[in-house]
């Protein structure tokens, strides 16, 4: 249960009353491992990854990541590939070969010290101004502008934004609100008390009776908060399905490593798109080159990632007849477990070693 906190002093009705606020943020933040004192470092790899998912999803990411990347020049020093399986389920892949990048660049042109200014802070792969802000704010305690999707629901909640909240409009009345709330000398309290607030009172589903800001927030007023804030139309979602090819060959599996686009250094099965009405054994023989013969079925897999909602539908082959020059692309079970997989692949994967459990690994040779 959240504790209730005294209202009875507030400021004048449409400002945000900053020291409810913090008030109710001591008695209620959560303890989280990147809060206590956090370096510049914890800070950016908490919130890259929370732009991922959600806090208590983030957790056991952010403490083994910590481990195995202790401070920055460890983590400069990593292969990339390394990076990318540190990251692995966490999706979108470009954000992990940012903060590599990130990591070589602050050793290089920073002397291994995150930089204290915007500017150098937005130079950086990966770090915008949310971002930058965060640092500055929790690792630095300098009065800057953050805000997230949490801060632009309550202050479009508590102002009552009637623009589209991703309109330039919008986010400078965001933005001059804030700077108001953060005018408060301890504005670094203020911002996450606000992001804390909208992770655990003002979310989708607003609880404003045990809310510090219910006194003066519009929305709770004119009972309607759920009106806001008004979100832009959403893209469509584009439905793909994809022939999968898990293909045996003495006891090892074919996996291919994309070399670009957003799947880059991800390891990845064949996959073609489904065509109908043509036999996918064809089309993977042409697509490889290899003889192939099919066995069976696997279960579909459904993955969503940006506009896209795919289906796999894997199917197990064995090849009769690999040239040597292809033969480094197939691997062993423990070979590929060391490899970074894309979630819908690492699904895929899943369903491979249920099937080999099931087969007792009778036709797996040195597949575990
Ligand atoms: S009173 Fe309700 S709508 Fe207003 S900030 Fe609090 S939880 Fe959000």
């Amino acid at each position: 249960m959240l504790t209730t906190v005294d209202r009875k002093k507030s400021p004048p009705s449409g400002q945000i009353d900053t020291s409810l606020l913090k008030k109710w943020f001591f008695q209620n933040r959560r303890d989280l491992p990147w809060r206590s004192n956090p370096s510049p470092y914890q800070v950016w790899i908490s919130e890259i990854m929370l732009q991922q998912t959600r806090v208590v999803a983030a957790i056991p990411y952010y403490k083994q990541w910590m481990q195995q990347f202790p401070d920055i020049e460890t983590l400069a020093k990593a292969p990339t590939e390394v990076v990318i399986k540190a990251w692995e389920g966490l999706g979108y892949y470009s954000r992990a070969r940012n903060i590599h990048r990130t990591s070589i660049e602050v050793m290089e042109k920073f002397t291994g010290q995150m930089p204290s200014n915007r500017k150098d802070l937005e130079s950086l792969p990966g770090i915008g101004p949310y971002t930058a802000g965060a640092i500055l704010n929790f690792a630095f305690h300098k009065r800057e502008i953050a805000i997230d999707g949490n801060i632009e629901r309550v202050i479009a909640r508590h102002f009552q934004i009637v623009n589209q909240i991703k309109s330039k409009e919008a986010k400078k009345q965001v933005e001059t609100y804030m700077e108001l709330a953060l005018s408060d000398n301890e504005s670094w309290v203020v911002l996450e008390a606000l992001i804390e607030l909208g992770a655990l009172i003002c979310d989708k589903d607003p609880k404003c009776s045990e809310c510090p800001l219910q006194d003066n927030c519009l929305s709770n007023l004119h009972g309607n908060p759920k009106d806001f804030p008004i979100k832009p139309k959403r893209d469509k979602i584009i439905a793909l399905k994809r022939e999968v090819a898990v293909v045996f060959y003495n006891g090892k599996v074919l996996v291919r490593k994309n070399s670009s686009g957003i799947m880059a250094d991800l390891y990845e099965f064949p996959y073609l798109e489904k065509k109908e009405g043509i036999n996918p054994l064809l089309l993977f023989e042409k697509d490889l080159n290899i003889k192939l013969e099919y066995k069976q079925d696997l279960s579909q897999v459904i993955h969503h990632f940006t506009k896209y909602k795919v289906k796999l539908l894997p199917s197990i082959y064995e090849a009769s007849e690999v040239d040597s020059g292809f033969l480094d692309k197939f691997y062993s079970i423990n070979e590929i477990h060391q490899y970074p997989f894309s979630s819908g692949h690492r699904k895929v994967l899943s369903e491979v070693i249920e099937y080999l459990e099931r087969e007792g690994c009778s036709n797996s040779g040195s597949l575990v």
